[in-house]
């Protein structure tokens, strides 16, 4: 149904291929023991896929958010949990400095974040700061060559495994007076605070980063100061794209486990995908599914062609997110009692979906974001 050109599809099957032998095989028990899947980031990162969308200059790809898209779907397929810290190191870390560090900056840190010789995240939420992201606590104050920074950051992907990370804090009395520093691991006073223990994505370390008194080099203030609102906007609309590339990633898992179930499983002497009520089930997943392909991609296409103000991104974001969830939900009830048991994957990709509608934005914001832009009389 989708028409790629020679380069897509060659980084498609690629990405299918290394998915298959690397993420596959042992998302279940990663699952189970809250592991992180190092080998198959690495590998990863060995194709030349955390710089993506990085220049070549830096050792990136240079491709645009419609490849990165597709390599989350393709990699959310297999382990979405691995995805999301790949995603958190790709997009939330490179890119962004891609977009908003200095030359010397983005000459300093991008090669080896590239490589993955470092791993990256990005630190913006806070214990009582998560939607309302302007209301963020944490402090920065210049002292001499040095920002020192006070605060806890919540919930932060790769918390655990990153070296080094995006951090806003605040550098103003104003709501927006929030600055962006790059913060290394091993820099005084910064730590990492307690792993956090997930219902789902249990292959993605998740935890607080606590920041007392930490000494911050002044060079590591990313562009001017108070100027995060500006770096955030520029980047999110890429990680809303991309994120939605594994919601599709998880539907296209729960859609192609059920349909072979379907067949398989006999009752009353028949498949139950002879009966009509569980092929309409698979059907709508279909439909949605492609619906929430078409939509991800119409908005990678709409960014990589320049559009910066659109709430397709939103869109896609919030449609691909619940219909990931209801693709675990249809799953597990397509399988019956078997879909509810652990040895089946059908209910790790429901938990898995359900970060979907909560990180990088929760589903209400995606629709305060349409909604403004209704209310504006924008379109997209
Ligand atoms: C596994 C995981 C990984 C994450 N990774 C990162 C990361 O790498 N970096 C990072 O900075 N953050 C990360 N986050 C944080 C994530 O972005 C936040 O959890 C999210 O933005 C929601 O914030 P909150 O959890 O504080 O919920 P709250 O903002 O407290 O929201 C609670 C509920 O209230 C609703 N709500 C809030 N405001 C409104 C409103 N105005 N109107 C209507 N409803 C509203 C929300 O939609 C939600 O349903 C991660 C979270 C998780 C769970």
């Amino acid at each position: 149904m989708f028409i790629w050109t020679q380069d897509q599809s060659l980084l498609l099957q690629s990405v299918e291929e290394l998915a298959k032998k690397e993420l596959a095989p042992k998302a279940e028990h990663l699952d189970e023991t809250e592991g992180f899947n190092e080998a198959a980031f690495r590998a990863i990162g060995a194709m030349g896929l955390f710089g993506i969308t990085a220049g070549e200059k830096y050792g990136g790809s240079a491709l645009g958010s419609l490849e990165a898209s597709l390599v989350m779907e393709k990699l959310g397929e297999a382990c979405a949990s691995t995805t999301l810290s790949y995603l958190a190191h790709s997009m939330l870390c490179v890119n962004n400095l891609h977009e908003n560090a200095s030359d010397a900056q983005r000459e300093k840190y991008l090669p080896s974040l590239i490589t993955g010789e470092k791993i990256g995240g990005m630190a913006m939420t806070e214990p009582q700061a998560g939607s309302d992201s302007l209301g963020q606590k944490t402090r920065a104050e210049k002292k001499g060559g040095k920002f020192i920074l006070n605060g806890t950051k919540m919930f932060i992907t790769n918390g655990t495994i990153g070296d080094v990370f995006v951090v806003y804090a605040r550098t103003g009395e104003g709501r927006k007076d929030l600055s962006t520093f790059i913060v290394e691991k091993g820099m005084p006073g910064f730590r990492v605070g307690k792993k956090l223990k997930k219902m789902g994505m249990r292959a993605s370390p998740t935890s607080e980063l606590i920041f007392d008194n930490c000494e911050v080099p002044a060079e590591n203030l990313v562009g001017n100061l108070n100027d995060s609102v500006s770096h955030m906007m520029k980047n999110l609309n890429i990680e809303r794209i991309t994120i939605a590339g594994i919601s599709v990633g998880i539907a296209s898992s729960c859609l192609a486990y059920a349909s072979k179930y379907a067949q398989d499983r006999l009752q009353f002497g028949h498949p139950i995908s002879s009966y009509q009520m569980i092929q309409e089930r698979l059907a709508e997943m279909a439909t949605n599914l492609d619906a929430g392909r078409a939509l991800v991609y119409a908005a990678a296409r709409a960014y990589d062609g320049g559009a910066r103000e659109l709430s397709l991104g939103a869109k896609a974001k919030l449609f691909t997110a619940q219909m990931a969830t209801k693709a675990g939900l249809d799953a597990i009830q397509i399988l019956g009692g078997y879909g509810y048991m652990k040895e089946y994957p059908v209910e790790r990709y429901m938990r898995d979906a359900k970060l979907m509608e909560i990180g990088a934005g929760t589903n209400e914001v995606m629709r305060i974001i349409i909604a403004k832009e209704l209310a504006d009389g924008r379109t997209s």
